[in-house]
């Protein structure tokens, strides 16, 4: 969000105007006083064109800052609710730029993309007037150095006035796209002020969380109420779940298997009415009752998902193991298990798997020879499911 990376950009001595982050209307009278009245309110989300969707508001007075901020907070922007404004000074604007830092993977290097006509969406500018946007790669083993920085002066074409300034600017963002692991840093508007001074206006950094342990404090940035419920359940257990829009849930091991079982209940489901897999849940090498519990009760909790498939190839964790995992992670569960359960399981040890999953008799699992065989046996008691309410 906007007021994130501006604290990111204050660290590493960015010009940047912080203001006061509210959750509530009547907070923002206190900061808008104390900001001297006039301020402008800004909906932080992680989207951007706020301005265009209404959640970027002027206020002349700390009364009319707490009406701007109560029309923004709840407000919807493109599928972000807005829970927190921030209320900034307003600045006296003279220009707006455009700049940013990102990944050029294609060609193994980092790119910057920067343009004298900012405020706007870049992509309309690319579109519209390509002259006026700058592309200058930069060598990752050498990075932003003077000589870079005023290459991409240059080619931007700042105003003179500015170049001294934006030189020092840029290579400050460099560091933050640099120190942060950020694959992204994006500055629109970079602003002339009318005292001559830069100053960014907006901010937007995407963070790498490869290198998360590298930075204890981004934790914080992580906004937990926006991530999908229960994406966010499944990262505390450290489970690799995704949500997608089918009725099948899927268990398996392995991003490839797991991978390739979507593609094969997706086909099985053609054949009935189109049903389609719920969710991608990769356990992992561990299949103990925990992770298998974790795994259905996180499955379990998508009132979309009418069946399970659980397809487990035995490797270092043996088929027994699995079959173990799934009779007590019902145990678990209890009442909470109430969809039928198809299980395929193949490899390490899997006749004495299935003997123990044949001698649980547990109802509502059924046992498949093949992946094929699985994918259409719980493709079809989705259907049966599906169609059942319509029957009653
Ligand atoms: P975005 O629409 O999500 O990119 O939000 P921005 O923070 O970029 O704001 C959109 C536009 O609102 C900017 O390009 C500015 O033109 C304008 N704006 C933002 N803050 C101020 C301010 O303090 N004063 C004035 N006059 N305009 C502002
Ligand atoms: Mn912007």
């Amino acid at each position: 969000m906007e007021y994130q990376a501006k604290e990111l950009f204050a660290k590493h001595g960015v010009p940047v105007t912080m203001g006061v982050v509210v959750e509530n209307p009547e907070d923002a009278h206190d900061a808008a006083y104390r900001l001297g009245g006039r301020v402008v309110i800004k909906a932080q989300v992680q989207a951007g064109g706020r301005g265009k969707a209404g959640g970027v508001k002027l206020a002349e007075s700390p009364e009319e800052a707490v009406a701007k901020a109560g029309e923004i907070l709840g407000m919807d922007i493109k599928g972000h609710t807005v829970r927190r404004v921030l209320v900034a000074p307003t600045a006296d604007i003279a220009e707006e730029y455009y700049f940013s830092y990102l990944v050029d993977r294609t060609n193994r290097r980092y790119l910057c993309i920067a343009s004298t006509e900012g405020g706007v969406e870049i992509e309309v500018t690319a579109h519209e007037n390509p002259d006026a946007v700058a592309q200058v790669t930069i060598d990752p083993l050498v990075g932003v150095d003077d000589a870079k920085a005023r290459e991409i002066v240059e080619a931007t074409g700042f105003p003179a006035e500015v170049a001294d300034e934006a030189v020092g600017v840029i290579q400050k963002l460099w560091t933050v796209f640099t120190e942060e692991d950020a694959s992204l840093v994006e500055v629109n508007p970079l602003v002339r002020l009318g005292d001559g001074h830069l100053d960014a206006l907006d901010g937007k950094v995407t963070l790498d969380d490869n290198a998360g342990f590298r930075h204890t404090d981004h934790a914080a940035f992580e906004d937990r109420a926006a991530a999908a419920p229960l994406e966010a359940q499944a990262t505390a257990k450290g489970l690799n779940y995704v949500k997608l829009d089918g009725e099948v849930g899927i268990i398996g091991n392995g991003a490839g298997l797991v991978m390739s079982t979507l593609d094969v209940v997706a086909y099985a489901g053609e054949q009935h009415g189109g049903v389609r897999p719920a969710n991608f849940l990769d356990i992992g090498g561990g299949a103990s009752a925990e992770v298998m519990a974790d795994g259905l009760h996180i499955i379990l909790s998508d009132p979309q998902v009418q069946s399970v498939f659980v397809n487990v190839f035995g490797g270092i964790t043996a088929c027994d193991a699995v079959a173990n995992g799934i009779v007590n992670a019902l145990q678990l569960l209890g009442d909470e298990a109430n969809k039928p359960l198809v299980v395929r399981l193949d490899g390490n040890n899997v006749d004495e798997g299935r003997r123990i999953l044949d001698e649980a008799h547990h109802p509502l699992v059924t046992l498949a020879d093949t992946m094929d065989g699985g994918a259409d046996r719980a493709a079809e008691l989705a259907a049966a499911a599906a169609a059942a309410p319509e029957r009653t």
